[in-house]
């Protein structure tokens, strides 16, 4: 009991606390850091704790198909890694990142339905770090798809289209948008091989591509984000939409199982996958926003695909001039695939008036592919295959614009 009472009165500080820096937090920059995370227990009771160098309001919720907990911080810096690991006991594996503005999101992905039994903070003593503390319980799936949350409970998804750019009048608008972000890593099979994630190979591999396509004078490049953070597959190609773009191009790392595979392979919007390999792929790719604990109640299957056939014949048929004449280009400055030109139903191509590719530069499971992946100089390789190609696709069809 009283244990109890103390947890009680420390959970009580801990919201006055917090009602106090949420008001000033804004003011004083450094937001806190999140320096350790562990794991107890065992495939009925799981304990997760994650130590915070300050404070923080957080609240979690659960999501079905597949079995996820959701746990929102305010805006954090993570010092634990890459973006996402293994867990352990009911936990399979936790990702992390900027969620929005102001907000940090933790998913963990469960081996079994559970509840939160319990969650609290423990105030670190004499500097200590404080711990923000999770305890789950197996349920059943009944009992667990009960307490899963309204989507009005969450229904604020991410709003991050920008306002549209000003574009000088001549320049064609290119939008560049590297994918994943936050707390969706996109494949970690680099991880083990170099230390990398896919997330930070799209963002630095796309902000060297939009020097050398604006250094043209040509292009205005857009990003769809320019720094670490989520973004969902809607509000990208929203990013397009709104600036009016000439050409949207999503850019990728693969992984495979097999090691030696390597190369560049460029994709298009289709229904029905070029290859078995193709449609893997987007399934895989099509994720991020399940992985990343998006609501995605709104869009159905069948939604998508009616997206996808209000995408124009026209614009397709563009996307496919410019994959063609993106694919011999990118064969002369890196490796590519023996097919380096495939289309599958990606998630993020759809539903976008604006002719598009998808760039997957090559395989992070692959030493040779991520050691490149790394360097500046592969980047600008693809970055002026990309301008090459642009000029080249521009000039055969819009001569007289
Ligand atoms: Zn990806």
């Amino acid at each position: 009991m009283a244990a109890f009472k103390q947890y009680l009165s420390i959970r009580f500080i801990f919201i006055v606390m917090i009602s106090v820096i949420i008001t000033t937090s804004r003011i004083f920059a450094a937001s806190p850091e999140i320096t350790s995370v562990r794991f107890g227990g065992d495939d009925n009771q799981t304990r997760f704790v994650l130590e915070i160098t300050g404070d923080t309001a957080f609240r979690s919720f659960s999501l079905a198909n597949p079995n996820r907990i959701v746990i929102d911080l305010d805006e954090v810096t993570w010092k634990i890694g890459p973006g996402g690991a293994q867990g352990k006991g009911l936990i399979n594996n936790y990702r992390y990142g900027l969620y929005m503005p102001g907000t940090s999101r933790i998913v963990l992905d469960l081996k079994n339905p559970v509840k939160i039994s319990n969650s609290f903070v423990i105030k670190g003593k004499n500097n200590a770090p404080n711990r923000l503390v999770f305890d789950f319980e197996k349920v059943t799936q009944t009992a667990f798809a009960k307490n899963i949350s309204k989507p009005a409970a969450r229904a604020k998804a991410i709003r991050a289209t920008r306002s549209p750019a000003n574009v000088p009048s001549g320049k064609k608008v290119i939008v560049i948008d590297p994918g994943h972000g936050g707390h969706d890593p996109g494949n970690l099979g680099g991880i083990k091989v170099n230390g990398i994630s896919e997330k930070n190979v799209t963002i630095s591999a796309s902000k060297n591509i939009k020097k050398i396509l604006e250094a043209s004078g040509r292009y205005e490049v857009i990003l769809t984000r320019d720094r670490d953070i989520f973004l969902n597959l809607r509000a990208r190609s929203r990013v397009a939409h709104s600036n009016n773009a000439d050409l949207f191009i999503s850019i990728h790392a693969d992984a495979f199982s097999s090691p030696s595979v390597r190369g560049a392979t460029i994709y298009t919007l289709t229904e029905t996958a070029s290859d078995k390999e193709a449609a893997s792929l987007a399934a895989r790719e099509n994720k991020s926003d399940i992985i990343a604990g998006v609501d995605l109640q709104d869009e159905t299957g069948m939604v998508q695909n009616i997206l996808i056939d209000l995408v124009k014949q026209e614009t397709m048929n563009l996307s496919n001039r410019f994959a063609g004449e993106l694919a011999p280009e990118l064969k002369k400055a890196i490796t590519v695939r023996k097919r380096s030109l495939r289309s599958a139903g990606f998630a993020v191509l759809k539903g976008i008036d604006v002719p598009s590719v998808l760039i997957e530069m090559g395989y992070l499971t692959n030493k040779t592919d991520a050691t490149l992946l790394m360097q500046k100089e592969t980047h600008e390789k693809i970055g002026r295959a990309i301008l090459k190609a642009t000029d080249n696709y521009f000039q055969k069809n819009f001569a007289f614009n």
